[in-house]
């Protein structure tokens, strides 16, 4: 294989060997280059260097790292972008892509339900910079229709929420951002690159947290930023590379072998997560089991129409409260209690008493986070021993 950005060839093919480039030993797996700067042959080529920086030339890791390049370009394969700049956690990427693309008084429209450090960044430290912020309930467009009106710089959006896994018509929003002159900017997290058909709806940018299903095995943080040359390149590296979110290279090099089982992983988990959630529908315990893949799911048609699986994260509603919650995470024996996701274990989180303890009581009645909510990021261990956990743990709730 000597072309290294295969795109005419299937995702898999792309996801093992997109960006690859060898040193003159020929390695197989990529070398990781533990670096944090690069030796110039004379004074005039370091000059040369910083006035412009050729192809797969490097001046100092802040600003790109071969290793951090051919993930770089791996991804950008995947998910179909032009480029892809990667940075040091999936929440370095969303504040990467706002700060570098906003400035003060402009507007931004976005979806209410978000991660809680998402909705920190557009809360808290957007409105501090003096942009304006509107929140609305993602999967209602005539909200959309009238934050819109007014025009805006960027639209923001998670295209499954987290944690209550509703889904938003990304091709319906891009239609009214598109009008309103705004930048349609997508964390789609919970979508999964391997799902994701956001580019062909019309996403401007595309943000993961390569911490989830992009390592998939729970060792290292690391984000991306995907978008058009001209935007990773003239508005997010100068951004990232200054004020310092850049990606490790080690963590590029745990990424890059993630990416190699990623396809694999990811349609096993979602497999799974449809299983468990047709095996659990219905269950006494149960007020709710939310998953875009069940037929009642109330967005179940947009995500069919618009991705390529439903995920690999469930919700289930416990009538019980927080305290059969409560009771039911402690009794499970496979699944662990954490607040990770895309991991090959799976794991269970209490969303109201953790990742979204911050958000006001109100608010999380509003976004249905209640407190007998669990998500559950499904793991790649045998479907059955999770199915049997999770009717034990509920048997105990
Ligand atoms: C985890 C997550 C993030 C943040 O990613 P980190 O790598 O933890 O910084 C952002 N958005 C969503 C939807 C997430 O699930």
């Amino acid at each position: 294989m000597t072309d290294n950005n295969p795109a005419d060839l299937g995702r898999r093919t792309r996801m093992v060997h997109a960006g690859a480039r060898r040193s003159q030993y020929g390695e197989v797996a990529e070398a990781l280059y533990l670096t944090q700067g690069f030796v110039y042959p004379d004074a005039a080529s370091a000059a040369a260097r910083f006035e412009q920086a050729g192809p797969d030339e490097f001046i100092y890791a802040r600003y790109g790292n071969p290793t951090v390049a051919v993930f770089e370009e791996r991804i950008a394969a995947l998910e179909g972008t032009e480029d892809a700049f990667a940075t040091a956690s999936g929440m370095a990427a969303v504040s990467g892509a706002l700060m570098a693309l906003l400035r003060a008084g402009d507007r931004v429209v976005a979806a209410r339900a978000l991660f809680g450090s998402c909705h920190y960044v557009l809360d808290e430290v957007l409105r501090r910079y003096g942009v304006e912020v509107v929140f609305v309930d993602g999967t209602d467009l005539e909200q959309w229709r009238a934050a819109l009106r007014g025009g805006a710089a960027a639209v923001f959006l998670e295209a499954i929420s987290n944690p209550t896994l509703e889904v938003i018509d990304l091709a319906a929003v891009v239609a009214l951002a598109r009008e309103a002159g705004a930048l349609v900017v997508v964390d789609n997290v919970f979508v999964t690159p391997i799902f994701s058909r956001a580019v062909a709806l019309g996403a401007d940018v595309v943000i993961y947290s390569a911490t989830k299903h992009i390592d998939g095995q729970g060792r290292c943080l690391g984000g991306v930023i995907c978008g058009r040359s001209d935007f990773i390149r003239k508005t997010v590296e100068p951004f990232m590379k200054h004020t310092g979110g850049a990606m490790s290279p080690f963590n590029a090099w745990v990424m890059l072998n993630g990416m190699t089982t990623l396809d694999l992983r990811v349609r096993a988990q979602a497999e799974s997560a449809q299983r468990i959630a047709e095996a659990l529908a219905g269950h006494p315990a149960l007020a709710r089991v939310l998953y875009p893949g069940l037929p009642d799911h109330p967005q179940h048609a947009v995500a069919r129409a618009q991705m390529d699986g439903f995920g690999t994260v469930l919700a289930l509603d416990l009538r019980g409260g927080k305290a059969a919650a409560f009771r039911a995470l402690d009794a499970l024996r496979i699944a662990v209690i954490s607040n990770n996701l895309g991991d090959a274990r799976s794991i269970a989180t209490h969303p109201a008493t953790t990742t979204h303890q911050r958000l006001p009581e109100a608010e999380k009645a509003h976004l249905g986070i209640t407190p007998g909510l669990i998500r559950f990021s499904v793991g790649l261990e045998d479907c059955d021993d999770l199915i049997a956990d999770l009717r034990a743990a509920l048997q105990a709730a």
